[in-house]
């Protein structure tokens, strides 16, 4: 209905993601996506993830050149040193951090130009007390899949049942087991504070106006019936990798050049080595930014996969091994290596994975890794490290059949064993899956399919939201 008030201000939407290298990237395809249907953007970052930026990319220069003072940056500190590790404990005290700055940040923001609504990290529930305080409606964005959002809402329910803390292996016949549950479940108290901070989030999460997943609605169409009973206004806008991508190209009629927001310098010498392979000849080996590994476990994966025979392109970050001096391995992996192998310390990781000489992905089932290979179609060995991704690496070879899960085991021969069934004996079968998988992701952001609209659908309720707050003025 007109109100019949000219609204001469474009909604102003404020990020508010949770400093770390996934949520940063993620969460700036989205701000980008509501940037380019009109809004202005104030993201808010830390110190350190802008600098890297700076460092590492053209983002920030892209976006200046793209859209000027309609994309702005808020740089925050994190209360780290700059050279401090953003992981393991530390990424508490940034949580601290942060939400110790709340309160005077969103004032700030708010009181420079009036924010219609911020979309916040579901990590960072303390933002809705703020947001409530100064009349903004909040929607939170949560960087985990629905299945494990699920999950985590229905742990109170569990520890009352007596099903949680996990007593053994009693229910190894259901298709979530016991260790097939997030991580912060595993633990023997169920008043541990992690999992009670991970209960809270995810309860608190009933008190914002809307929730967004970067996933699509066929991939996780039953566990999302479930959710969208406790809350009604679910946006699923994902892969929002390939959906950015798409609109850009809409837009500028040509294929886009965005790239992933990198917090490290991406070497892209692999490219060049995947160009000399042949095709699906490669397992894509990385285990995203945050997991930590013994040197014992490096070597497992080195073995299993130097045993396999197979060609592969591994992603060693800097500190992914404590306490791993390079040189110091065994003689016969490097020259295996120096065969058939390629190391780098970051990758276009998905640049790399559309390649045709990949054939299939080691990965720890990070929520982003997960999607960004079912958008490339290439099947998955997933050793899951921790949080989310004990329960996707099931939900990959159990649901939706596009992988094998090593769970827990870092065996070489195991790995061997897995390698060569997912690129060699059942190549074909989950080629096949990831397949179908692939073409329905990228329907679903293609003009008319349900990403797409569902991201239409929250353009035009922000706008509302800004209409409201107009009228409310006046
Ligand atoms: N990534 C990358 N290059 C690498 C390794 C990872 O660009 O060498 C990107 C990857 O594409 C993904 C992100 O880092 O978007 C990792 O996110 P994910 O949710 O999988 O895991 P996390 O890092 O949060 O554990």
């Amino acid at each position: 209905m007109d109100s019949g008030l000219s609204d001469p201000l474009p909604p102003h939407v404020v990020f508010y993601p949770f400093p770390i290298q996934s949520h940063v990237n993620t969460t700036m395809s989205l701000a980008e996506l509501l940037c380019l249907a009109g809004f202005r953007i104030t993201f808010v970052i830390s110190e350190h993830g802008h600098s890297r930026l700076a460092q590492y990319t053209d983002t920030l220069r892209r976006l200046s050149a793209s859209y000027r003072e309609e994309f702005v940056f808020k740089v925050v500190p994190d209360g780290l040193d700059p050279d401090a590790p953003r992981s393991d404990d530390n990424l508490w005290k940034i949580y601290d951090n942060y939400q110790k700055d709340a309160g005077s940040l969103f004032r700030e923001l708010n009181g420079a130009s009036p924010v219609t609504c911020i979309i916040a990290d579901g990590l960072m529930t303390f933002s809705i007390d703020v947001a409530e305080e100064l009349g903004i409606p909040l929607i939170v964005f949560r960087l985990i899949g629905p299945q494990c959002f699920w999950t985590y809402f229905n742990v109170p329910q569990m520890i009352e049942t007596g099903d949680l803390p996990i007593k053994g292996e009693e229910d190894m016949e259901a298709f979530i087991r016991c260790s097939d549950l997030p991580s912060f479940c595993r633990v023997a108290d169920p008043l541990d504070p992690f999992l009670q901070y991970i209960i809270a989030e995810t309860l608190q999460t009933k008190r914002a106006q809307a929730l967004v997943f970067n996933t699509f609605d066929q991939l996780d169409r039953t566990v999302l019936e479930h959710v969208r009973k406790h809350f009604p206004n679910v946006y699923t806008v994902g892969p929002l990798h390939k959906h950015l991508k798409l609109r850009l190209a809409q837009v500028s009629g040509a294929q886009s050049q965005v790239q992933f927001n990198s917090f490290w310098q991406v070497d892209r010498s692999c490219i060049a080595w995947l160009n000399k392979q042949p095709p699906r000849s490669v397992i894509y080996v990385s285990f995203g930014s945050l997991t930590r590994m013994t040197r014992e476990q490096l070597m497992g994966f080195w073995h299993g996969l130097v045993n396999s025979g197979q060609r592969f392109l591994w992603v060693i970050r800097p500190d992914l091994v404590a306490g791993h001096e390079q040189g110091s391995e065994p003689i016969e992996l490097r020259k295996a290596t120096e065969e058939r192998g390629y190391m780098v310390g970051w990758a276009p990781q998905e640049e790399v994975l559309e390649h045709s000489a990949v054939g299939a992905f080691l990965t720890h089932s990070g929520w982003n890794s997960t999607l960004e290979s079912l958008v490339a179609g290439v099947p998955m060995l997933c050793w899951p490290y921790y949080a989310d991704q004990q329960l996707n690496s099931r939900v990959v070879s159990e649901a939706w059949k596009a992988g094998l899960d090593m769970k827990d085991i870092c065996d070489r021969e195991v790995m061997q064993k897995m390698v060569n069934d997912l690129m060699v004996d059942r190549k074909e079968e989950f080629l096949s899956s990831t397949g179908k998988i692939s073409k329905a992701a990228k329907d679903a952001v293609t003009e008319g399919g349900s990403s797409w609209e569902s991201l239409d659908c929250l353009i035009e309720d922000i706008k509302a939201m800004r209409a409201c707050s107009y009228r409310c003025l006046q």
